[in-house]
């Protein structure tokens, strides 16, 4: 069985690219042009050294020794949080705005719900002086001020989108509108592992440094490349795409995906969608995604706004449909308790996302030899509110 991306777009059953006839010019010219300028020696040597100098790469493996003690095993911390703006995204958005450049593309649009992709794709576009139009449903406007501010800080204009539920996938549809109109001078900065191919497989790829990066530095903590699991939150996929990606094919690495429960999975306020999701097709892609029976798409809940979203990328539907990983849900509350735990124990405040991956601890054992990387893909000063209204903090 192959776990990557096969030749037509593909993971297993999921995947392709079912997008409306409008959009396939951008669309097939970064399909014929991502692996190409990408592989270049020019390309690569410019994506390294801002990873290295502005996103502040390699970010450390580090061996949490008072969590290991607590659940009698061992485990690696990847610490992603410690990347310039708090969490993975910046290495997707660092990957796209060099492609697009290439490609000639002098104004990005991106979609956002918590607004991290969006500040993700403002700074960026800051960083290189280009021109950054994020579309923001309305209601999430609302409700996540700081995360706007800052995008209008990093100098991009945020337009609101007004339609449907005033939420992501509102924003997700006035942004394929604005490319469609404009398909010769813009480049759409997808934020995840979602979307028609080639960007899950591109925003794949430029997450894969994760990996990468683990793989050397295990070998020099434990004499060995690779862990005996690796864990991580999910909810577009890109962050556990990236630590999974040079593992996929090792069978002597356990994947672990941890998806949010919500409120708990038969309550109708989840996001947990291997457990509840059926086929179907989002954003241009086929994968799963939580409908009703008819196939409207259902809203979906999380108390951490980055897994509230209601499908997965077609790579973790592959692993969850053929067994290649282990699929595991987690509540609000026991995600909350984990964040707490990680930073009375090893003084680490987790993003909420984050903090479910932890949470799995108290769900299921693990050998005390055994090796468990934990993606920890940010870090929770953006959910310092979230937290202070759960747990009373002043
Ligand atoms: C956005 C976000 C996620 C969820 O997105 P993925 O594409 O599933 O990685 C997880 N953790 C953090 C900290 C995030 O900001």
């Amino acid at each position: 069985m192959q776990y990557n991306v096969n030749e037509k777009g593909y993971y297993g059953d999921f995947g392709g690219a079912y997008i409306p006839e409008m959009l396939y010019p951008n669309v097939e010219e970064l399909r014929l042009n991502y692996k190409k300028i990408t592989a270049e020696p020019e390309f690569q040597e410019a994506f390294n050294a801002l990873l290295k100098d502005y996103v502040g790469r390699p970010t450390p493996l580090y061996f949490a020794k008072r969590l290991s003690k607590k659940y009698n095993t061992k485990i690696y911390l990847k610490r992603e949080d410690l990347c310039h703006t708090g969490a993975h995204k910046v290495n997707n958005t660092i990957g796209q705005i060099l492609l697009a450049q290439r490609l000639g593309k002098n104004r990005i649009i991106a979609e956002t719900g918590a607004g991290q992709h969006g500040v993700a794709t403002a700074t960026v576009c800051a960083l290189m002086g280009i021109q950054c139009i994020v579309y923001m449903g309305a209601v999430d406007i609302q409700r996540q001020a700081p995360n706007v501010a800052r995008m209008k800080m990093l100098g991009a204009e945020v337009r609101p989108a007004q339609s449907g539920s005033k939420t992501l996938k509102d924003a997700t549809n006035e942004a394929i509108r604005d490319w469609i109109n404009n398909p010769v001078d813009t480049h759409y900065i997808i934020g995840s592992v979602v979307g028609p191919h080639p960007y899950p497989d591109m925003v794949a790829r430029f997450q894969a440094v994760i990996s990468a990066e683990v793989q050397n530095q295990l070998e020099s903590l434990e004499g060995r490349t690779y862990p005996d699991h690796v864990v991580a939150c999910v909810g577009g996929g890109s962050n556990a795409a990236g630590i999974y990606y040079h593992y996929l094919e090792e069978k002597r690495v356990n994947i672990i995906a941890v998806e949010a429960a919500g409120k708990g999975i038969d309550t109708g306020e989840s996001a947990a969608t291997s457990a509840l999701g059926k086929e179907g097709i989002i954003h241009g892609s086929k994968t799963l995604l939580m409908q009703t029976p008819d196939g409207q798409i259902t809203e979906p809940y999380s108390i951490s706004a980055g897994l509230d979203y209601p499908g997965v990328g077609p790579m973790h539907a592959h692993l969850f449909r053929s067994g290649r990983a282990e699929f595991v849900s987690i509540t609000d509350d026991e995600a909350m308790t984990a964040g707490l735990e990680l930073s009375q124990l090893e003084g680490i405040i987790p993003a909420i996302e984050t903090a479910h991956a932890f949470a799995l601890f108290e769900q299921r054992p693990f050998g005390p030899e055994e090796v468990v990387v934990v993606n920890l893909s940010g870090r929770g000063d953006k959910d310092l509110n979230t937290y202070i209204d759960y747990f009373k903090l002043t």
